[in-house]
């Protein structure tokens, strides 16, 4: 019996072959093919008899073949198939290319349906080029040749008119039995069409608007239950106990005054609201988002010390070590006078830090300081006692070993999905059943539909203001003419005592012919990348070599070094040590500087290949500099001549802002091509919606209404059911 679950392995007619191909869509089961949508539509509406047809045509004719043949061209080793077609108005050539089964199909004497385009040659006039074929069936409407046709995302191997046949094949098998998924009134309210219509309709419209209506109706549905889901997760963590952590106001006060420079009003606003929400005993959910150098750390760290002051613990969560250790020691540097111990695990190498007040950094076993944050019971008061306040470090933090006495605050610093996972694994970890806050800080701006779908579960503060006296930084694209100046720019600069940053693509290598895709992770909603992934062979080559180069050759005078991934440990440290304390001009550096580095003496960004990165990942890189009161400079070095990657350079020429790039890039990209967006299965009907902030909002509105009504959809099983399949999907990814 054919079901909608039927795996298409047990489909008649789909080998391995298929079936891998079919894999790699995401499709294994019937109900996958019929929700693998077409993403436009031919029009073949347009039957007209042999003797009308005009040159650059589009349309369908029927007639009878007079003769057809398939032959071998000489010059091109291409099979072509050449046919005649009459009708009693008049005849036709049609001509194919590279389908050498067809003369097995299409013989002398049959009918047949065509439906494409004429083309002109001087051998043949006018004649029909590669059409869509059918033999006529008196039981069935046509599928390839007449009305409507739907052309599916080409994916190799897999033609639109294999899945149209099969699709066709299996919806009438089913014969309108698909049960519907959508509750009756919101069917009602909506004016939807009911799934049965809507799927052959998507499939095979009678007209472009019922197949609109039935993608507007699978658009909302889609988001419907993943609203349905983040609405629902945030109610049951609101059902969730946390430690209420009193707002210390004298503390804070003292620390504010302690800073070196004046909180801006969204600093202050920020951190306020972290504060107020720490007070609740239900888990904070908050994410501060902030453009890069928008002084996102100073609010961690006041939500930081005032979990300390209450007695527990923060853990500290960066994307890599190199930021990690930068987190410790800004931590540590500003919270100096409070009496608070600070930790730092990073996993690469075995080595503990701890720094004490006003003490330099000591250095334990990693078994003391797991003592350290686990906490002993005191036998006199029967109390817990932690030696550690705040626990700063990579992905090295989850890990079964490391248990926290009293950990009340995670911070995530530029994860991705913000760090409600990383709770949820600390919180196994620690047997925890009091969830601790979560503040989770990001430059990457996420549009605001997205903000309200996917991460709807979060509180969202904004920091927009940027520190008082930073300048606008000049950013200039360079063509191979202009390197030279761009060095002698550099120079004064240096002259001036500030600093430069060098990128390097991931390829830049000349020797090597072939070229390794550069992986674009400027994903706007996608994860960040995790810079320390991202040191393939070839990255560590450039970057050897444009060190070389410019330590040798052009600023032989200057002190140059280089970074990346590869290196070791201490030796990464000691040489962003050595660039913060001034004491080199020049860091030529892979992308492991991409996120969060705070360098506030450096003036100058160059990026060699700029092409090869992506809109955000570059306005990462940018952001590294422009950190102070100087005059900072941008430069996109590019040799590239596509139109588009201009574009992309240009959009950062012309823009400052993150949130402003992310629309560009996504107008710039199109729908269906964010990067990142297969990671976060989010498909391209779903990213073409969430452009709809009035369908989000809808979506949104209706979601929460029925959680109202019936807040564990009771009533509503085949949702229960749908979101049940929604979190073993998110759960595998
Ligand atoms: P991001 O938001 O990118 O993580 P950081 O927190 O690293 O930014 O801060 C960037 C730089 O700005 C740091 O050097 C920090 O000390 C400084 N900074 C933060 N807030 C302010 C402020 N209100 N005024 C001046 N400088 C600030
Ligand atoms: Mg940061």
């Amino acid at each position: 019996m054919l079901t909608l679950f039927t795996p298409i392995e047990e489909l008649f007619g789909i080998g391995p072959t298929l079936r891998r191909r079919l894999k790699k869509l995401g499709v294994k089961t019937v109900n996958d093919l019929f929700f693998h949508f077409p993403h436009r539509y031919e029009d073949f509406s347009n039957l007209i008899p042999i003797g009308e047809v005009k040159l650059n045509q589009t349309c369908s004719v029927r007639g009878k073949i007079l003769e057809i043949e398939s032959q071998r061209t000489w010059k091109r080793r291409m099979i072509v198939t050449t046919a005649i077609i009459q009708d009693n108005s008049g005849a036709i050539q049609v001509t194919w290319f590279n389908q050498p089964y067809l003369t097995k199909i299409l013989k002398k004497d049959d009918e047949v349906l065509l439906s494409g385009k004429t083309a002109f040659s001087k051998k043949e006039g006018i004649y029909l080029s590669n059409p869509q074929y059918e033999k006529p069936d008196p039981e069935k409407t046509p599928t390839h040749t007449s009305g409507l046709i739907s052309v599916y995302p080409e994916t190799e191997g897999l033609s639109s008119r294999w899945l149209r046949s099969i699709i066709k094949r299996l919806l009438l098998q089913l014969n309108n039995k698909l049960p519907e998924t959508l509750p009756p009134q919101i069917l009602k309210e909506n004016e939807f069409l009911p799934i049965n219509k809507a799927i052959w309709q998507i499939h095979f419209p009678d007209s472009l608007k019922l197949a609109e209506a039935a993608k507007k109706r699978f658009s909302f549905e889609e988001l419907f239950y993943i609203e349905l889901f983040v609405l629902r997760e945030r109610l049951k963590l609101a059902k969730e106990k946390a430690v209420s952590i009193p707002v210390k106001l004298d503390t804070i006060k003292d620390f504010v005054e302690s800073l070196p420079f004046n909180l801006t009003d969204d600093q202050r606003k920020s951190a306020w609201q972290v504060l107020k929400d720490m007070e609740k005993s239900r888990p904070m959910n908050r994410l501060l988002q902030g453009d890069v150098g928008s002084g996102k750390t100073v609010v961690a760290a006041i939500a930081t010390l005032n979990v300390a002051k209450a007695g527990y613990q923060t853990a500290f969560m960066a994307p890599t070590e190199i930021l990690a250790k930068q987190h410790f020691k800004t931590v540590f540097d500003v919270l100096k006078d409070f009496n608070l111990s600070v930790g730092l695990m990073t996993g690469k190498e075995d080595k503990i830090y701890s720094r004490k007040l006003k003490n330099d950094t000591i250095e334990v076993s990693r078994n003391k300081l797991l003592k350290m944050i686990k906490g002993e019971i005191n036998p006199y008061t029967k109390k817990l006692n932690t030696k550690l306040n705040i626990l700063i470090g990579t992905h090295a933090l989850i890990q079964d070993k490391v248990k926290f006495g009293k950990l009340a605050l995670v911070v995530v610093d530029e994860q991705h999905r913000f760090g409600v996972e990383q709770r949820a694994k600390l919180c196994a970890q620690n047997n925890q059943r009091i969830i601790p806050h979560l503040l989770s800080m990001t430059a990457t701006p996420i549009p605001r539909t997205l903000a309200l779908t996917v991460y709807g579960d979060l509180d969202l503060s904004l920091i927009i203001q940027m520190p008082k006296g930073r300048k606008k930084i000049i950013t200039e694209i360079i063509g191979p003419e202009k390197r030279e100046k761009t060095y002698q720019f550099i120079r004064k600069e240096v002259k001036k005592k500030r600093q430069v940053f060098v990128i390097c693509p991931r390829i830049e290598n000349k020797k090597k012919k072939k070229l390794e895709s550069s992986e674009d992770s400027s994903a706007i909603i996608g994860p960040l990348p995790q810079a320390e992934d991202f040191n393939g062979w070839s990255e560590v080559k450039a970057v050897e070599e444009e060190y070389e180069k410019l330590s040798k050759n052009v600023f032989p005078d200057l002190k140059v070094a280089m970074l990346h991934g590869k290196m070791k440990s201490k030796e990464k440290e000691k040489i962003m040590k050595d660039f913060k304390n001034k004491k080199t001009d020049i860091l030529v550096s892979t992308s492991v500087v991409e996120v969060g580095i705070d360098i506030p003496n450096a003036t100058v960004m160059m990026i060699e290949g700029a092409e090869r990165f992506g809109l955000a990942q570059l306005h990462q890189f940018r952001g590294r500099v422009g950190r102070a009161k100087y005059q900072s400079y941008c430069f996109l070095l590019t040799t590239s001549p596509d139109q588009l990657n201009r574009r992309r350079l240009k959009a950062l020429v012309d823009f400052d802002s993150g949130f402003e790039l992310a629309e560009k890039d996504l107008e710039i990209r199109g729908p269906g091509d964010l990067s990142g967006n297969r990671q976060w299965g989010i498909p391209d009907l779903m990213m073409d919606s969430l452009r709809d902030l009035k369908l989000v909002e809808k979506t949104r509105e209706t979601a929460k209404a029925i959680l109202q009504e019936d807040p564990e959809l009771k009533k509503y099983p085949v949702l229960q059911n749908k979101l049940k399949m929604f979190r073993e999907k998110i759960h595998l990814e």
